[in-house]
């Protein structure tokens, strides 16, 4: 795969540190390490990035790791270790961070699920365009909320591809949907993609658990 040129926007290293451990825990250390390598970072395999919340991690970096996923385990395979990853991302981190970190109150656990839902998505997308460059917004429409990413790390600079590519996102919009609702499992689906030359990408979460 060629190196993807670097965006000057930038992921906190926190998340992208808490993304590649999920993944070494996924894949070994050696797995991650061909990842790394296959992904043109290979400066990074003994030097994650740091715990804080600088925005130092270039989006070009997270999609350059997402694509050398589906490259080495092929798309079905990567998919999976995509939002497996997304999924840990949020369950180690997100979870805690400011007003997603209310979800775990009494007060809000006797709320009504889809007001739980109304609360939660917003402040999802607000804490992804506080903690990076990535900007995210919510709309609500009768069966679904629609998420819209409007500068998306997960594709960056990827284009003229059939299928979404943003599993990361979508492992990270099902933990957070869990963690909010008080453990029901939703769909989510990307319905548009930067990568296959869409303006955003955008994710329709069905209001009805599947769990
Ligand atoms: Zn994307």
């Amino acid at each position: 795969m060629e190196p993807i040129p670097h965006s000057g926007l930038f992921y906190a290293n926190k998340f992208a540190l808490i993304m590649i451990k999920a993944l070494e825990d996924v894949m070994g250390k050696n797995g991650l390490n061909a990842i790394l390598n296959l992904a043109h970072l290979p400066e990074i395999i003994d030097h994650y990035p740091p715990g804080n919340l600088a925005k130092e991690f270039d989006f070009a970096d997270v999609s350059a790791i997402n694509q050398a996923l589906e490259e080495m385990y092929g798309p079905r395979g990567g998919r999976g270790l995509a939002l497996r990853a997304g999924r840990a991302t949020f369950a180690d981190s997100l979870k805690n961070f400011g007003a997603l970190a209310g979800a775990g109150d009494l007060a809000f656990k006797v709320l009504p699920m889809q007001v739980k839902l109304r609360i939660g998505l917003p402040a999802m997308a607000r804490i992804f365009t506080q903690v990076s460059d990535q900007h995210s917004t919510v709309q609500e429409f009768d069966t679904e909320f629609i998420y819209t990413i409007h500068r998306c790390p997960v594709c960056w600079g990827r284009k003229d591809l059939d299928k979404p590519v943003c599993f990361i996102a979508v492992g990270l919009l099902q933990e957070g949907l869990k963690w909010v609702s008080g453990g029901h499992e939703f769909r989510v689906y990307e319905t548009r993609c930067v990568s296959m030359g869409d303006e955003i990408c955008e994710f329709k979460i069905q209001k009805s658990p599947i769990s």
